[in-house]
């Protein structure tokens, strides 16, 4: 009997892993995928950067990464689940790529490093997952080397997330000495990820578990041991939902130790598909009728073909291969003929996605972040950010002949979220911000090599853009005239003040009282 639409929701679990650049992300990545059976080899995914040629230093960074070059999602199944695990960017210069990303999560995973503990990438997404109320799973990584103590990591996450910790698991030994995960509740061990079922044992102090120590440091062990199950708060699973708390395993991704354990956690503990707010309602992810929305594209991802893939979070119901939606911001029926799940290092068309999955939709240009699609019902879900640009420029192509061709790269690249496009209210040129400066260098590269539009970028009289809004009809009209020269549009034709400087806009928000001035705007 097929699979009823609440049991395959059930055993969904959408997640993404912050870290901070080096803390071992893509390594414990590559272990997911493949104990996840969704590569053969780990080394598979190393060896796919080192074929990809590049040239610039973001192509660098995003060959770094490695696998993100690839696909910006993994689907694989692991037990009796189906995970959809979300890349993000490590690098700050991407943020606000990351910061979508995890409006189409349940739950994260924050991996730390053993030595450094958290540090200010980790803070920092860790703010986002908390605004967003996103439980947390934490992974102490690379126990291998040399470590602090497990005590002092814990005491560390209390006090600079302000977030309760409950270990699960507890390393036994540190640095060469590290010969596996103890679980504290169940009493079992694992001594590599090798161990597909973790082995019960008598205590901390049994031959298998403090006897893999050297004999100096078993008692020291075991009294740690002791410490930690009678000192420490046990796990709540509301307080943990609720992101109040976070259960911390320990382990080493690279040496395979500890990633079974954590797999097995999200999968035990990780939340299903979560109710997604609408701007009329909330949308279960049982409801028969299938909602999703785009909160990130990607072109080119495959070089050899020029395509342009969507990415969308079921909300609900089931997305089948050859439906037709409705993109609710045009009111038009689209067909999605062949939406694809992604593994580590292939693709498929996939015949159907339930609520909680991430598929690929590939299309030329008629879907855009922050997009909706419906079986028909006009909803809205919002929350996808646009964050105010930091940096903002003019393009100077020293071609003027090509300046149509332009125009239509600059929109598309704005489309997919690569950089913001502004076009003055005055009719001078576009000016196009970004939020890091890198950005800058990936539309610079992607112009050159794409488009063969060899540009550079002038310093814009302005550095500060705020979208403008009020309540009081015909204010932001009269605002806009008053500022002729001063005003822009943005991709959805939405007016934006642009101030040479903070001076600036404060002054005019004293003056203009019924403006509010925002700094982040939901794509709609
Ligand atoms: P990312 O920047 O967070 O994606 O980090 P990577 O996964 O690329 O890892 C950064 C470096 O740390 C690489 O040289 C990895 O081989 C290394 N590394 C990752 N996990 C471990 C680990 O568990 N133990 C040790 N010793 N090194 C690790």
């Amino acid at each position: 009997m097929a699979e009823t639409l609440s049991d395959a929701v059930a055993r969904r679990r959408t997640f993404a892993i912050i870290a901070h650049p080096d803390a071992g992300k893509t390594t414990l990545t590559e272990k997911l995928l493949l104990f996840g059976g969704a590569i053969q080899l780990a080394g598979e995914v190393k060896a796919k950067k080192d074929r990809i040629q590049t040239r610039s230093d973001w192509m660098k960074i995003e060959r770094e990464r490695g696998i993100s070059v690839v696909t910006s999602v993994m689907t694989f199944e692991y037990g009796d689940h189906v995970f959809n695990l979300l890349d993000t960017p490590g690098h700050e210069d991407f943020a606000d790529d990351t910061y979508r990303t995890l409006t189409a999560v349940d739950a994260a995973v924050m991996v730390l490093d053993a030595a450094r503990g958290i540090e200010p990438r980790t803070l920092k997404l860790f703010e986002v997952c908390r605004l967003r109320d996103i439980p947390i799973i934490t992974f102490v990584n690379k126990l291998d080397r040399e470590s602090r103590n497990p005590f002092e990591i814990l005491d560390e996450i209390e006090e600079k997330l302000a977030l309760d910790t409950a270990p699960i698991t507890w390393p036994i030994g540190l640095g060469k000495n590290f010969s596996g995960t103890y679980h504290l509740k169940h009493n079992t061990v694992r001594r590599s990820d090798a161990d597909v079922e973790p082995i019960a044992v008598n205590g901390p102090e049994a031959d298998n578990v403090a006897g893999l120590l050297p004999e100096y440091q078993r008692e020291a062990f075991i009294e740690e041991v002791n410490l930690a199950r009678e000192a420490c708060r046990p796990f709540d699973m509301e307080s943990f939902r609720e992101g109040h708390l976070t259960p911390v395993y320990f382990g080493s991704a690279l040496r395979n130790f500890g990633v079974r354990d954590l797999i097995e956690a999200i999968g035990d503990w990780a939340p299903v598909p979560r109710a997604q707010e609408g701007d009329s309602r909330k949308v279960e992810a049982t409801e028969e009728k299938m909602t999703s929305f785009v909160f990130k594209i990607q072109a080119n991802m495959d070089p050899n073909h020029r395509d342009r893939i969507a990415f969308v979070r079921v909300c609900s119901g089931r997305l089948q291969r050859g439906m037709k939606a409705k993109l609710v911001r045009t009111g038009k029926q689209i067909s999605l003929t062949a939406p694809q799940f992604f593994f580590a290092r292939n693709r498929i068309t996939a015949d159907e996605a339930v609520a909680g999955d991430v598929v690929g939709i590939p299309n030329h240009g008629t879907l855009r972040i922050g997009d909706t699609l419906t079986e028909g019902e006009d909803i809205l879900f919002r929350g996808v950010p646009n964050f105010a640009p930091e940096i903002l420029r003019r393009v100077r192509l020293s071609d003027a002949m090509k300046a149509k061709k332009l125009r239509e790269a600059l929109q598309q690249m704005a489309e997919e979220g690569v950089v913001q496009l502004f076009s003055p209210e005055d009719g001078s040129p576009a000016i196009v911000g970004v939020v890091g400066a890198l950005q800058l260098d990936v539309l610079k590269e992607r112009l050159k090599m794409e488009y063969t539009l060899p540009v550079d970028f002038e310093i814009s009289r302005f550095s500060i853009c705020r979208w403008i809004s009020s309540d009081t009809k015909g204010e932001v009209d009269k605002f806009i005239a008053a500022h002729r020269g001063d005003i822009a549009r943005d991709l959805d034709d939405d007016p934006v003040y642009l101030a040479q400087h903070q001076f600036g806009l404060n002054y005019e928000a004293e003056r203009w009282k019924d403006i509010r001035f925002t700094a982040v705007k939901d794509y709609q």
